[in-house]
């Protein structure tokens, strides 16, 4: 006998009901971070917190635990409903473990460090924030805890990637780290390419017009979507049909706001793929966190600092900015795209040192979960990490340790997830080259249906009826691998560096 239609549609019911909740949040998320008046951040905590809870009533309902089980117990489920099932039963697990009062002490908390670190930031005063900090990590421990098992840290990643565990994680950041530095140290060793051209004043309104320009032609749907400027660039999506991004302009590094505009849009582009259907569904979401990084990254590294990429952009940046770019053609803006430096700041980083910023995050991080670093001397391991991986002293607070917002509102474990998406981006690309041999003739023509056709089609189009490691295999017929990566890495700075 089928599972009765009334079980089916009241578990639609209860899910579009948190999908219209978790939305609204976004909302005002997005908003707190884009238009907040300053005094303003408790109350819009308390909000967030309040729909927060709401939906883990929903999670934690003993009818919502009644429903699933009968649905998973009868036999004969379409592949379908078994994933929507295994997706809904891996968020009422986790929520089932966290006591209410904890989910909206860490919302509140979440709201207060975002709008601490954001004055402090500005006044460049770590003390301000410390005690915002030490509150959210005492709140990631005793979130670790309630989530359970024998480490705090795995926990916390576990959130993010169910399939990737602590080992494999340690060895890619192994793997990375060994093939990395080396390389950095030769490119290094070579002579500068020059970033002339992106090292120029450009007006902010057409900096942000540019950008704009190049995410509609990789196919950034702006009756879907708007862009806004904020302290740290992100994306929010409150639906495929709202998938919104922002930016931050520097007026003398033209290269920040670009790169960051379509790094964001890689991330609204995949949200605006994600069936229409599911919207409301636990299928219409995002594979993993680092699926969704994948397409970020793939956006703006393997595609926007490609030299196809610059052959069809540079002539257009030209005719719009000719005072700036006139001068410069596709090749030197390709390499301006790509010169490599020990440089403080983690989102304006190159290629090669990228992932050496990820793993002083997820270095400190462990430790300050594992209590084996207090809050007040982080600062201080900041600078000597950098010092020791990145090969460089940060100046200032600001351009160190107040750099990153993800502490400030409580996400611990979330760094790797950066490193493992800049994997699978280079995993992915292996597999659309292989199948479309004319892929990057396309990207110089500037058409990006191509590529973006193969997106949708392997990856957007899936959404969350695979596990992240259902998808790596069913896209490459293999498991995660650093191996594409670094080959893309090698092959792209012999090119430029000799
Ligand atoms: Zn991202």
């Amino acid at each position: 006998m089928p599972v009765s239609e009334s079980t089916w549609s009241r578990l639609d019911a209860i899910w579009a009901e948190i999908a219209d909740i978790e939305h609204a949040e976004a909302v005002l998320g997005w908003d707190e971070q884009v238009n907040l008046p300053p005094a303003a951040a408790a109350g819009r905590g308390d909000q967030i917190a309040t729909l927060e809870g709401l939906v883990h009533a929903r999670l934690t309902s003993p009818e919502l635990a009644d429903l699933l089980a009968r649905a998973e117990a009868h036999p004969d489920l379409s592949g379908a409903r078994r994933a929507w099932l295994r997706a809904a039963r891996r968020r009422q697990e986790r929520a089932v473990r966290i006591p209410a009062d904890l989910v909206l002490e860490m919302s509140r908390a979440a709201s207060a460090g975002f709008a601490v670190w954001q004055a402090a930031r500005q006044a460049e005063a770590f003390p301000r924030y410390a005690p915002a900090l030490a509150r959210n990590l005492a709140l990631a421990r005793a979130y670790a805890d309630a989530l359970g098992g024998p480490d705090r840290y795995a926990a916390l990643l576990g959130v993010h990637e169910p399939d990737v565990d602590l080992g494999r994680v340690e060895q890619v950041f192994a793997e990375l780290r060994a093939a990395l530095v080396p390389l950095v140290d030769r490119v290094l060793a070579a002579p500068p390419l020059s970033r002339a051209a992106f090292d120029q004043p450009v007006e902010t309104g057409r900096q942000l017009a540019v950008g704009r320009d190049a995410v509609t032609a990789f196919g950034y749907d702006w009756a879907r979507g708007r862009e806004d400027l904020s302290a740290h660039p992100f994306s929010v999506s409150f639906g495929p049909e709202d998938c919104r991004i922002t930016t931050r302009v520097d007026r003398d590094d033209f290269a920040a706001a670009f790169f960051a505009t379509l790094h964001e849009a890689g991330h609204a582009i995949y949200e605006q793929g994600l069936p229409a259907a599911w919207g409301r569904s636990p299928l219409g979401q995002a594979c993993s966190t680092a699926v969704h990084e994948s397409q970020s990254r793939l956006w703006e590294n393997i595609v926007g600092r490609s030299l196809p990429f610059w052959e069809f952009f540079a002539p257009r940046l030209a005719a719009e900015i000719p005072e700036a770019f006139g001068g410069f053609g596709a090749e030197d803006l390709f390499r301006a795209a790509n010169v490599v430096r020990r440089s403080p700041i983690r989102v304006e980083a190159d290629e090669l040192t990228y992932n050496l910023h990820v793993l002083l995050r997820f270095e400190l991080e462990r430790a300050l979960l594992a209590d084996d670093l207090p809050v007040d001397e982080l600062p201080s391991a900041w600078n000597a990490g950098m010092e020791r991986l990145v090969g460089i002293r940060p100046e200032s607070d600001r351009e160190g340790v107040l750099q990153d917002v993800h502490w400030s509102q409580g996400a611990f474990g979330y760094f790797p997830t950066y490193t493992l998406g800049t994997v699978l981006a280079a995993q992915w690309l292996e597999v659309a080259d292989r199948g479309s041999p004319d892929l990057w003739a396309q990207v110089r023509a500037g058409d990006f249906s191509g590529l973006l056709g193969f997106l949708r089609r392997e990856i957007h189009g899936r959404a969350a009826t695979v596990t992240p490691d259902e998808l790596v295999r069913a896209v490459t017929g293999g498991p995660l691998d650093c191996g594409p990566y670094l080959r893309y890495l090698r092959e792209k700075y012999r090119v430029l560096y000799g």
